[in-house]
């Protein structure tokens, strides 16, 4: 049975790719601090696949910890490192925190790989290393312009520190998921995103302004150069996401990377606007928004989606799921949360 270390196991998009992993028949190890995260999410886990994994909570930028850590446990076939903060503009106000924890929690791993010989890594990156492209879809290729967050930063400096350790460690690879928009929940209802406090991301407002928790939906922006004014993004199910990960370990695991350290775009390859986003959730649902038109975000890009052509043939993988079946999972997902 193959073994996978997920760090950030208990989050968002870590708990849906550990449910994937289990049902693949990986043994899964959950290594995460719980500074954004349940520990109830464990249990959720057990439910949907009748598997509890293994857990440890720890902070991995600590480096005697992880350290220890990897010294009793080192038999991993791949590791997926998720764990890292991730608000944009908590990264602006506090941007030594974000390098502190998001960077040394990577070089920790990277070390623990090093000193006992783990091959394989699954990074958690995102389409923000390229800002606004000037080429719509977004290719791999695409240049890697300057962040505009230190969140966007830790992405791009994470992607430098990994390609500098793999070209100078014998048999260490690694692929890097630069993921789009993730959105939606688990089927079950039992596992999906629980941000703490006023949601940044769009998708949790919609939700909890539908549920009454928030008044009104903001729409930042309808003046941008789009059909609609309001700004477009490529919105994938997070399953669709979770699945991702088990293509790219085992594409590592059986050695059919081309080189050691590979990039990948993951996305649905549509734009979607925030009115689109706005319409779809009212159509699948039948329940009303209730938003207003506000400024432009401060940071926000106009428009990115992907180009996942290169993703489909190389990793074999595409997605399955709609836009409107994530919408719905994300509002089944709000209400199992209210009862
Ligand atoms: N957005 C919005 N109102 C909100 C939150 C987000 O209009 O309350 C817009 C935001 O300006 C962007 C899109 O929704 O165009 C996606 O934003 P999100 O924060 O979810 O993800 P981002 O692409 O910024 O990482």
């Amino acid at each position: 049975m193959n073994k996978v270390l997920i760090t950030g196991g208990t989050g968002y998009v870590g708990s849906h790719t550990a449910v994937e992993f289990i049902e693949a028949g990986f043994e899964v190890v959950i290594i995460d601090n719980l500074s954004n995260s349940k520990i109830e999410v464990l249990d959720r886990i057990e439910k949907i696949t009748g598997v509890k994994p293994e857990f440890h909570e720890f902070d991995l930028s600590d480096n005697q910890k992880t350290a220890d850590f990897f010294q009793k446990n080192k038999n991993f076939d791949v590791i997926i490192h998720f764990a890292a903060y991730k608000a944009v503009g908590e990264s602006v106000q506090k941007p030594l925190m974000y390098y502190r924890n998001n960077l040394n929690s990577l070089m920790n791993i990277l070390q623990g790989m090093k000193d006992y010989q783990i091959e394989n890594l699954i990074f958690s990156s995102s389409c923000t290393v390229y800002g606004q492209p000037e080429k719509l879809p977004v290719t791999e290729k695409s240049p890697i312009i300057k962040a505009n967050s230190p969140y966007g930063n830790t992405k791009q400096i994470a992607e430098e520190i990994i390609f500098d350790t793999i070209n100078s460690t014998k048999n260490l690879k690694s692929i890097a998921l630069r993921y789009f928009n993730p959105i939606g929940a688990h089927k079950s209802a039992l596992i999906g995103e629980l941000p703490l406090g006023v949601p940044n991301n769009l998708i949790p407002y919609v939700t909890q302004t539908v549920a009454g928790i928030r008044e009104q939906l903001s729409v930042f922006g309808d003046d941008y150069n789009t059909p609609d004014g309001t700004a477009i993004r490529d919105y994938i199910h997070v399953v669709d996401l979770a699945k991702a990960h088990l293509v790219a370990s085992e594409r590592l695991i059986s050695n059919k990377n081309k080189t050691n350290f590979e990039t990948f775009n993951i996305g649905t390859g549509n734009g979607n606007s925030v009115m689109e986003i706005i319409n779809t959730f009212e159509e699948v649902t039948g329940k009303k928004i209730n938003y207003k038109i506000s400024p432009r975000r401060e940071g926000d890009i106009e428009q990115v989606w992907a180009d996942t052509t290169y993703a489909n043939k190389e990793l074999g993988w595409k997605t399955e799921l709609s836009l409107a079946d994530a919408l719905l999972s994300s509002w089944n997902w709000q209400k199992k949360l209210m009862s």
